[in-house]
C-alpha cells in the first residue's frame, strides 16, 4: 500500500531575522494528512516563523517545505488555496457583522449567491454563531471572535488549517470550548490541522503528535503519550536550600544515580529532579544520600511523567523557565525599543 504524501513536509528551515536573530536552526516538521499535529514551544522557540514561512508569509533563508504537496516557494498560489489560516492576531472586521465577514472571505475565494449564503449559514451554526450573526464582531466575547477566526479560515474548505496559538489570551471557560471545537475539527474528513501552542496541557489534549520545538529546531517529536511513556515511572523534584556548586554535582549526581530504582538525575539551578520507578519509595532514600553530604532540601514532590518532564529532557531546562527567559527576553526589547522611540 502507499502512504499518502505528508500534508506538510518542512525541510531543514533556517530562517534569520535582522539584528542576527536565529528564529529557525534546522526546522524539520513532518505531518500527516488528516492528523492534528501540534508545535508546542516556549515563546520565541519559532513556532510562528515556522508557520508563517509554511503560509506563504515569509520566506526562510534556506530549506524546503510542501503544503498539500505544493512548494510553498515555488507554487504559493496554490498553497494558499488549499489552506486556512488563524492567525494570532485576528483578521476579522470589528465594525462589520459575523456574517459580513465570513461573506467578505467567501467572495474573496469565489464563492456566490446561494452557494456563499449556505456555506455562511453552515458555519455560522456549526461555530454558534447564529444568534450574534447580524451584530458587529467588536461586541463579541473573545470566545466567539476566536470561533469567527477559525470559521473565516474554513470557508473555502482547506485541506490543511494553521492555527497559531488558539486559546492564547481566552479564559479558561472559553479555552475549554476552543479545544472542543478543534477536537470536533478534527473529526472532519480529511482536514489536517497544524496547530502552535506554548500550553503543555493544550498539545496534550489536542495534537495527535507533537514536535516540542526550542530555539528554532525540534528537539523530539512523537504521540504524548509514546513521549511520556519514554521517560519510566516518576519523577521527584527536590527544591534544595541552596545550589549545588559544579564540583558537587558529579559526586551527587553518582551517588544519587546508584540508589536502588533511581534512574536520571538533573540538576537545575537549586532544584535536582530525578527519575524513579516508583517515586514514593524512592524519596526516603533520595533525601537521606542528600543528608548525608550536607544538602538541605526545602520541598519534594512526585509527579507522574508530564510534557513538562518531557521537555526538561530534550531541552535541558524547565518550561516555565524558558518561559520566563523568553518573557523578559521580551521585555528587554520592548524596554529597547520605547529607548529608541524616546531617542527619535
Ligand atoms: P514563537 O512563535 O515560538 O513565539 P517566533 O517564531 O515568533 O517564536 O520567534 C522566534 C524568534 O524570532 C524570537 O527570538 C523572536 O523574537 C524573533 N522574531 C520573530 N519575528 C521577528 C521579526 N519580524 N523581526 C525580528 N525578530 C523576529
Amino acid at each position: 500500500m502507499n502512504t499518502p504524501a505528508p500534508a506538510v513536509e518542512a525541510r531543514q528551515l533556517i530562517k534569520t531575522y535582522p539584528g542576527d536573530v536565529t528564529a529557525l536552526s534546522g526546522m524539520d516538521v513532518t505531518v500527516e494528512p488528516g492528523t492534528v499535529f501540534g508545535l508546542l514551544g516556549p515563546n520565541g522557540a519559532g513556532k510562528s516563523t515556522t508557520v508563517k514561512i509554511l503560509t506563504t508569509l515569509a520566506r526562510p533563508d534556506s530549506g524546503t517545505a510542501t503544503v498539500a504537496g505544493h512548494d510553498v516557494l515555488r507554487h504559493p498560489d496554490r498553497v494558499r488555496r488549499a489552506i486556512g489560516v488563524v492567525a494570532q492576531k485576528s483578521g476579522a472586521d470589528p465594525v462589520a457583522t459575523g456574517r459580513e465577514n465570513l461573506q467578505l472571505q467567501g467572495r474573496l475565494y469565489g464563492l456566490r449567491g446561494a452557494a456563499l449564503r449556505r456555506r455562511v449559514d453552515e458555519l455560522l451554526a456549526r461555530f454558534h454563531l447564529a444568534d450574534a450573526a447580524g451584530r458587529q464582531v467588536k461586541g463579541y466575547s473573545g470566545g466567539m471572535q476566536r470561533r469567527l477566526d477559525v470559521a473565516l479560515g474554513l470557508v473555502h474548505r482547506p485541506e490543511v488549517l494553521f492555527l497559531d496559538e488558539p486559546t492564547t489570551g481566552l479564559d479558561p471557560e472559553a479555552r475549554t470550548a476552543m479545544w472542543d471545537e478543534i477536537t470536533r475539527l478534527a473529526g472532519d474528513e480529511g482536514l489536517t490541522i497544524l496547530l502552535t501552542t506554548h500550553y503543555l496541557e493544550e498539545a496534550d489534549r489536542l495534537a495527535e503528535r507533537i514536535a516540542i520545538v526550542d530555539r528554532g529546531r525540534v528537539v523530539v517529536e512523537g504521540t504524548p503519550d509514546a513521549l511520556k511513556g519514554e521517560l519510566r515511572g516518576d519523577a521527584v523534584h527536590m527544591e534544595l536550600r541552596e545550589a549545588v556548586g559544579d564540583s558537587g554535582r558529579t559526586s551527587l549526581k553518582d551517588s544519587l544515580s546508584a540508589l536502588p530504582g533511581v534512574h536520571e538525575v538533573l540538576f537545575d539551578g537549586r532544584r535536582i529532579s530525578v527519575r524513579a520507578e516508583d517515586g514514593a519509595a524512592a524519596v526516603p532514600a533520595l533525601l537521606g544520600a542528600l543528608e548525608r553530604v550536607g544538602v538541605g532540601v526545602a520541598a519534594a514532590t512526585v509527579a507522574r511523567p508530564s510534557l513538562d518532564d518531557v521537555y526538561l529532557r530534550y531541552a535541558g531546562r524547565r518550561y516555565a523557565d524558558a518561559e520566563a527567559a523568553a518573557d523578559s527576553a521580551e521585555s528587554t526589547e520592548s524596554t529597547e525599543n520605547l529607548a529608541l522611540a524616546g531617542g527619535a
